[in-house]
């Protein structure tokens, strides 16, 4: 059953040992993944499935790390210190596996170092969840409507199991709204995250698969696939939307939204 399902960002200059004295621009991000932290462990979940835009990403099939235990670390950032374990759910990869066949190209990987995409959320949305199994999901370049599908298709185990399901859309919104940012500034930016907010906001999630598709790729984003799954899920439960926070310090949108089931 789905007890909790969110939307996070994953810069990991929240990470307070990476961002240090840059962390107070990303103040509203960090108070609401520490909010974000609370109803998570309030759902008391038995396994997280996590959806990143940066793990092992495999073109032309979806792709969960099956690997049995996990390590998400930020060496690649600078801090050689801090070090979460995860576990896997070898019973929800088998019924994810099973549910997709003949429907949706899956491929299970292996590999035991968690992505940035991963292990950022994790790190505020685990404090009092040690050892959690998690299911890492890597999303796939097919076309918008296939991520729904897929959500659709994971929604079909998780209302099946009697474990008690969180789910994580891992995502960053434009990477262009100021110059200077990662991507070169455009004005798509600013008005795909508008967008898609609001579409949120509404809980009208089939608009986005008809947001016109120039919008999304000069925004330069890198959580709509996640969202999207996320979407083909909670599109069947009735629900609130709360955005807990949005704000682009740095020209990037971090998004913080949970899903909050009635
Ligand atoms: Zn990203």
């Amino acid at each position: 059953m789905l007890v909790f399902s969110a939307i996070c960002p994953h810069p990991p200059i929240i990470i307070p040992t990476i961002g240090k004295e840059n962390l107070e621009q990303v103040e509203n991000t960090v108070l609401a993944m520490k909010e974000l932290e609370k109803e998570l462990y309030a759902s008391q979940p038995d396994v997280i499935l996590i959806i990143s835009p940066h793990g092992d990403i495999i073109p032309e099939a979806f792709s969960i790390n099956l690997n049995s235990e996990y390590v998400a670390d930020f060496e690649d950032f600078g801090d050689w210190q801090t070090r979460l374990e995860f576990f896997n759910s070898p019973e929800l990869i088998a019924q994810i596996r099973s549910i997709t066949e003949n429907k949706l190209p899956l491929i299970l990987i292996s590999n035991q170092k968690l992505d940035h995409g991963t292990a950022v959320p994790l790190y505020y949305l685990t404090k009092h969840l040690k050892n959690i199994p998690i299911v890492p999901i890597n999303y796939s370049f097919f076309d918008y409507e296939k991520h729904w599908q897929f959500g659709e298709l994971l929604n079909k185990v998780i209302t099946k199991t009697d474990l008690r399901i969180a789910v994580i859309a891992s995502g960053d919104l434009s990477h262009c709204l100021i110059k200077g940012a990662p991507a070169p500034y455009s004005p798509k930016g600013k008005e795909f995250d508008k967008e898609l907010i609001a579409l949120i906001k509404e809980q009208n999630y089939k608009a986005a698969l008809k947001l016109d598709k120039d919008l999304i790729e000069g925004a330069a984003e890198c959580g709509f696939r996640s969202f999207l799954i996320l979407m083909g899920i909670i599109s069947e439960y009735k629900h609130e939307t709360e955005i807990l926070s949005y704000e682009a310090p740095f020209g990037v949108g971090y998004l913080v939204a949970n899903f909050k089931l009635k």
